[in-house]
């Protein structure tokens, strides 16, 4: 199941579908996905798909992972980060090994307390954890350098952009039934460009927490 013929075939997968940065590749295959799912599906832990993991949610797609990885990566180092929706932490686990510093809000209290626990288990000492509605953001930690946001709002919250610093990229779905992946890159005070990447299917961005 965790063997390293598994893990290689997957990362063999996300060569085929573009993903072509060395160094998400190679934590993509040297995280271990199935710390971040629960024991009765963890046999599919290192298959391309997302899956669920309790509370209406899933752990993302590896595919998309990775994508949104080397996007956020793909104009240099990148040091400060924000992750909306923490999830199952897997996605924090590969951020908090290719930046320096993550941090990732989630709005449902008990994934997080299960994402913390993975992250100790890993000792990724370098990503900290915060259970609020993250259309807001972490307005305290702001500026960051990058933000990833794991679960789709109908219209990219203002309050995203403003916690962008300058040369900074967001990289989010959109969309209520069909999504697009965008890149949003801020040029200065006033100025962003978007880029739309491709379509996606994420779960919708919800406000206020549950605890
Ligand atoms: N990358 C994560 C994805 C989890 S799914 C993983 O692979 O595990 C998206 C997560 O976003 C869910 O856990 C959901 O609860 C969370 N979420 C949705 N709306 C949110 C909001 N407004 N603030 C914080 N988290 C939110």
């Amino acid at each position: 199941m965790t063997s390293k013929r598994t893990r290689e075939r997957l990362v063999s997968r996300l060569r085929e579908q573009g993903i072509d940065d060395e160094a998400v590749l190679q934590v993509m295959r040297d995280t271990p996905r199935h710390i971040f799912i629960d024991e009765a599906l963890s046999h599919r832990a290192y298959e391309d798909t997302a899956l669920p993991i309790g509370y209406n949610q899933t752990i993302s797609q590896p595919y998309i992972v990775a994508r949104m990885t080397e996007v956020l990566l793909q104009d240099g180092p990148v040091s400060r980060v924000l992750e909306v929706g923490t999830g199952s932490g897997f996605q924090t686990a590969i951020l908090a090994q290719l930046v320096d510093q993550v941090f990732s809000v989630e709005r449902i209290r008990p994934l997080q307390e299960k994402a913390r626990q993975r992250l100790q288990v890993l000792k990724l000492r370098n990503a900290q954890l915060l259970h609020t509605d993250g259309g807001m953001g972490w307005p305290s930690k702001a500026p960051f350098d990058g933000i990833l946001v794991a679960a789709a709002p109908d219209e990219v919250p203002p309050e995203l952009l403003q916690q962008l610093a300058i040369g900074g990229r967001l990289v989010i779905p959109v969309g209520g039934g069909s999504q697009e992946l965008r890149l949003v890159r801020r040029l200065d005070e006033e100025t962003f460009d978007t880029q739309v990447l491709e379509a996606c299917k994420f779960v919708p961005l919800l406000s206020g927490t549950v605890r």
